[in-house]
């Protein structure tokens, strides 16, 4: 699946929350919710650093769309995400019967970067969005914010 335009306007936002994340001590992590209209529903940055590991913005956004939005809608509506969804968005996505999918970043340029960073690896196994939620349409990574992202998370990891 191709990345419009107006994807990469969406995903610009998802890389400025994730800068605000590093700002607020967080990791490096930004998300949106989109109606088919292109209106942004719901945003979020990580929040993990207050000791909630599961505080994630992917996370966030399905727990928002099912309280909000009604069932039939929600398989209209787009996630944006600075970097793909963790097998637990995945799955909270998938459940909450939300739509496409579109990351900056993909799970294996996280796991090289961590590594290359000398960080310890997630406590989760680094599996695709379409391995845990095969009937997800996704699109990404997109190659332009690779250097932006692996940047944020070494500036997020000096800043310890
Ligand atoms: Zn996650």
């Amino acid at each position: 699946m191709t990345v419009s335009t107006e994807d990469l306007r969406h995903l610009e936002r998802c890389v400025a929350l994730a800068e605000a994340a590093v700002a607020a001590g967080d990791e490096p992590f930004g998300s949106v919710l989109v109606a088919p209209d292109g209106s942004v529903l719901f945003e979020d940055h990580n929040h993990v650093s207050g000791g909630d590991g599961t505080r994630h913005p992917e996370l966030a956004i399905a727990l928002w769309a099912a309280a909000h939005v009604p069932v039939d809608e929600r398989a209209a509506l787009t996630v944006y995400t600075s970097g793909e969804h963790c097998a637990m968005c995945s799955a909270a996505h998938a459940w909450a019967g939300l739509g496409r999918i579109v990351f900056a970043t993909s799970t294996p340029q996280l796991v090289a970067w961590y590594a290359e960073l000398g960080l310890p690896a997630s406590p989760v196994t680094p599996l695709r969005i379409t391995e845990v939620a095969p009937g997800i349409p996704v699109a990404g990574p997109v190659e332009a914010y690779a250097e932006r992202v692996r940047a944020l998370h070494a500036e997020h990891h000096r800043r310890g």
